[in-house]
């Protein structure tokens, strides 16, 4: 079984996560903390990116506020937080947090597509709380459907400046 660390590591690399996708500066010099966010597509991970706090607040604030209440109350509506933090506390392994979605509990083992967020301090500690997490392709799908064209446009933006390939709904729930 993967560790937490394997898991939240690289699949490029193999290593951690050492620079901000954006602001390219090395994670550890930021003073700030930072989210690593990984996409899976039938087992392979086609999305991988590690994000400082202060780069993600620049995308996030330019989403409007109709877009981040849609995802405000998908989040409140459809994850059953307190059972999960239940869930959570309860563990033995973090990993077991990537055993099912967040939100609807598919197994991942049924899942074609998911992705996993995590969050890191600034010195680079792994953050235990609602993060890290597994959400599946079709929660994801179903959260962004209340997002107004602005913003998938940001969105689509943001993905399409740092990555090749098509952009779609892909890593969005990593920024809420
Ligand atoms: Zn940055
Ligand atoms: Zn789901």
């Amino acid at each position: 079984m993967r560790t937490i660390d394997e898991w939240l590591a690289s699949e490029e690399t193999g290593k951690r996560f050492s620079h901000c996708l954006c602001c390219k500066v090395p994670l550890v010099e930021i003073d700030a903390p930072w989210l690593v966010n990984k996409e899976y597509l039938r087992g392979e991970c086609v999305l991988e990116y590690a994000i400082c706090q202060p780069c993600r607040d620049g995308v996030t604030n330019r989403l409007s506020s109709e877009s981040k209440e849609a995802v405000r109350q998908f989040l409140e509506r459809e994850i059953d937080w307190e059972e999960r933090m239940k869930e959570f506390m309860l563990a033995h392994e973090l990993t077991e947090r990537f055993t099912a979605c967040i939100a609807c509990r598919t197994a991942r083992k049924d899942l074609e597509s998911f992705g996993i967020s995590a969050l890191f301090d600034s010195s680079g500690a792994l953050v235990t709380g609602p993060l890290p997490l597994m959400v599946c392709k079709s929660c994801v799908t179903k959260m962004t459907a209340g997002l107004c064209a602005e913003s998938r446009a940001i969105w689509r933006d943001f993905l399409a400046k740092y990555f090749e390939g098509p952009a779609d709904d892909t890593g969005f729930f990593d920024l809420f």
